[in-house]
């Protein structure tokens, strides 16, 4: 896969200072030539979900992180347009409600996870018990401290248990999100995207950025890799998340079932 480039290798202490939300290293050509490769991919991706239905003998699970007009919801759109939609299952995951708040964080998480032959997209995840609720001290430190290995555990048990994990960041810079949320105030039909308190997270920017460090370092693991994705060009973020997830499906070598016995004689009346 062209963009392991991106791929944290465990252990590593990252500083997304050093990482360029605009770097398009990959696609030196440019937007349209990258969009010309996306299309492949897209086109590739859809038989490859196919193949994983019909074998059911894989699970797939995506998470997506992004500080606010990351490009989440966007990315879902783009990588899986004219995939069927019968085989990969998105889970947004808001702030808690009170009877999710009443259970441990990972209670409301494991129940989205795939079953075979599933893809399992995860827009906003368990990791926001360690991003917006650390940023706001909404539990207490040494609660929050602990859940980085918590969650190396629980994705070790999924990955034990057959599922492959992909996680990706995706990286914006500051005045990337300064002119997507001021579009969201000027142009109309993005006013509903807008939220008075994402003004409130930016100004948050810093221990942000902080927080994401933090899970890039600690939770990027051989069996759940983080990639950090360059997301201040959409068209690039398409592409990277799209190579990854095609490359990391072809790697499965998957098969189509064995057909029954002797089904070449068979006519159907
Ligand atoms: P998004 O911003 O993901 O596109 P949205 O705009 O539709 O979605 P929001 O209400 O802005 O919806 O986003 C969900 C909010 O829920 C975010 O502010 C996020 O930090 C918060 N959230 C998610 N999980 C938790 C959690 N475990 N604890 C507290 N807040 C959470
Ligand atoms: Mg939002």
């Amino acid at each position: 896969m062209i963009a392991d480039r991106y791929r944290i290798e465990p252990g590593t202490a990252v500083n997304l200072s050093r990482w360029d939300p605009a770097d398009h290293t990959l696609a030196p050509e440019g937007k349209e030539a990258a969009r010309k490769i996306s299309k492949k991919l897209n086109r590739r991706l859809a038989e490859l979900q196919q193949l994983l239905y019909a074998q059911g003998r894989h699970k797939i699970l995506m998470v997506l992180q992004a500080m606010d007009t990351g490009g989440k919801d966007g990315a879902i759109g783009k990588v899986f347009r004219g995939v069927n939609p019968q085989g990969v299952k998105v889970t947004g995951f808001k702030k808690p409600t009170t009877r999710e708040l009443a259970h441990d964080y990972l209670w409301r998480v494991h129940a989205h996870t795939p079953g075979m032959g599933e893809i399992a997209v995860f827009n906003r995840s368990h990791y926001e018990d360690v991003l917006v609720v650390r940023v706001h001290n909404l539990v207490p430190a040494e609660l929050w401290s602990r859940r980085y290995d918590q969650i190396n555990g629980f994705e070790r048990t999924l990955a034990e248990e057959g599922t492959t994990i992909l996680k990706f960041y995706l990286h914006i810079s500051k005045e990337e999100q300064k002119r997507r949320l001021q579009a969201r105030i000027d142009e109309p039909d993005k006013n509903w995207k807008f939220a008075r308190g994402d003004l409130a997270e930016r100004a948050l920017w810093d221990d942000y950025m902080e927080a994401f460090e933090a899970v890039l370092s600690r939770t990027s693991t051989v069996h759940a890799p983080w990639y950090v994705v360059p997301a201040d060009a959409k068209w690039y973020r398409d592409l990277v998340i799209l190579d990854v997830l095609t490359g990391t499906l072809e790697r499965l070598q998957m098969r189509y079932p064995e057909p029954e016995d002797r089904i070449g004689e068979i006519i159907v009346e």
